[in-house]
């Protein structure tokens, strides 16, 4: 950083100088990694540009229709710009996806039918998942509901899925396997493409017919390759995480094999509708503009995790993952071991945010969570989550998880201000 981003810190921001002393430290540290994420991010860019050019984006495609949006050639052609991103055969990308679990969800209901077993191999899936397969809840209107089963593999001991395993639980019934890619707010590492695609190769062994379903939530463009790139047969995400680039308003993306896409879609409109309708309104530019960004975003919050995991391991706090750990999603998480250092770490955050910059998060009863939760997020688009947040359930042995960030600068400065709160609150010295 220069002079004059340094004395801001210090007078505008209130920063101390032996804070932005490990800081310069830290990027030190770390810059072989950041050009690492930069080679990668180069190298995913392109591929969004080529799928752009090869299906001849043209601004008449940001036009919107209303009404049924028959013949949106706007929609059309992003449909096709994300299967062309994903390797895939078809894609069906939507701002009527109201989020990405209402993405997830439109491909089980799609795809599953009564009498077929949904198994999963990442162990226990996203929490809101569970009352949509009736793990938990009343189970109205769950898989459950409507007789299809559940099982699931734990993973292993040293957080790899059970390859071995795989034989003895996948069985006649299975129809469809559901693996999560991210860690999701859970301490424990992503799921690296080479490791889905192993777990794909097992599985396709056993029953070519299985349908491998990857929640790929914050994980676009963590990598060089997407799920579908190593054999997944269908995809799904939330455009306010990683491949809506920020720029995106709403919406869900589907993307596989074009008959499981077809089957989501009937589930989100009607059958013998299916893709063929959906009113685009105003939103297809900022859809495809947000894909544009997207790789440059989740490399701009990838460095952003760098610098936090990096720092806080000098200030003596164990992070997952660890600076120089692979990655596979966005999320940074750091063991505090105590309420009081997660609280000031969080409400740093807050505090670093160009939107409501000036309230204080504090832990509340959070309906389907057994504890208080505290949430640190300052977003131009509401809920966003490749913007820059910190969320934190108030329990042993409180652990914040902190991701996104569509600008690297901004979360060194949530990340500066969060450790100088909690350097004023006296829970750390420097
Ligand atoms: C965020 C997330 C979801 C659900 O997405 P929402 O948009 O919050 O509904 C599902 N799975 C994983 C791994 C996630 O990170």
């Amino acid at each position: 950083m220069n002079i004059k981003a340094q004395n801001m810190l210090i007078n505008e921001f209130s920063i101390s100088e032996s804070v932005i002393e490990i800081s310069k430290a830290v990027e030190k540290d770390i810059r072989e990694i950041i050009d690492n994420i930069n080679t990668n991010a180069e190298y995913n860019q392109l591929k969004v540009i080529k799928a752009m050019q090869d299906n001849n984006l043209s601004d008449t495609h940001f036009a919107g229709t209303t009404g049924y949006g028959y013949d949106d050639r706007g929609r059309e052609v992003l449909d096709s710009v994300y299967a062309s991103v994903f390797k895939a055969e078809d894609a069906l990308v939507r701002h009527q996806i109201v989020s990405g679990t209402h993405a997830l969800a439109l491909c089980l209901f799609g795809n599953l039918r009564p009498g077929d077993q949904l198994l999963s191999i990442t162990g226990k899936p996203y929490d809101t998942l569970e009352e949509v397969i009736g793990i938990r809840g009343e189970g109205g209107g769950s898989l459950k509901e409507f007789g299809i089963t559940y099982r699931q593999l734990e993973l292993t001991n040293d957080n790899s899925i059970d390859y071995n395993a795989l034989p003895d639980v996948i069985t006649d019934k299975t129809k469809m396997v559901m693996i999560q890619r991210s860690r999701g707010y859970c301490w424990r590492p992503s799921i690296k493409i080479v490791d889905i695609e192993k777990a794909i190769n097992i599985i396709k062994n056993i029953n070519k017919d299985v349908i491998v379903m990857v929640d790929n939530c914050y994980g676009e463009f963590v990598e060089d390759r997407e799920p579908t790139e190593a054999g997944a047969d269908i995809v799904a995400g939330s455009l306010i995480k990683n491949p809506g680039g920020g720029l995106a308003p709403t919406g869900g993306y589907i993307a596989g094999k074009s008959l499981y896409v077809k089957k989501a879609a009937e589930r989100l409109t009607t059958p013998g509708v299916g893709k063929k309708v959906g009113s685009s309104l105003g939103n297809n530019r900022l859809m495809f503009q947000g894909l544009f960004m997207a790789p440059h975003v989740v490399g701009e919050s990838l460095k952003g995790a760098v610098f936090c995991a990096a720092l806080m391991k000098m200030l003596g706090f164990e992070t997952s993952p660890f600076t120089e750990e692979k990655r596979s999603d966005i999320i940074q998480a750091v063991k505090f071991g105590n309420p009081d250092s997660l609280i000031a770490f969080c409400q740093g955050i807050q505090k670093g945010s160009a939107v409501d910059s000036f309230v204080t998060p504090e832990p509340w009863d959070m309906p389907g969570y057994d504890s208080p939760v505290i949430m640190a997020a300052g977003a131009f688009i509401q809920g966003s989550s490749i913007e820059l947040s910190a969320d934190a359930p108030i329990k042993e042995p409180y652990i914040a998880y902190m991701q996104g960030g569509l600008v690297y600068e901004h979360v060194k400065l949530g990340v500066l201000i969060a450790i100088q709160n909690m350097m004023d609150r006296g829970i750390i010295n420097l």
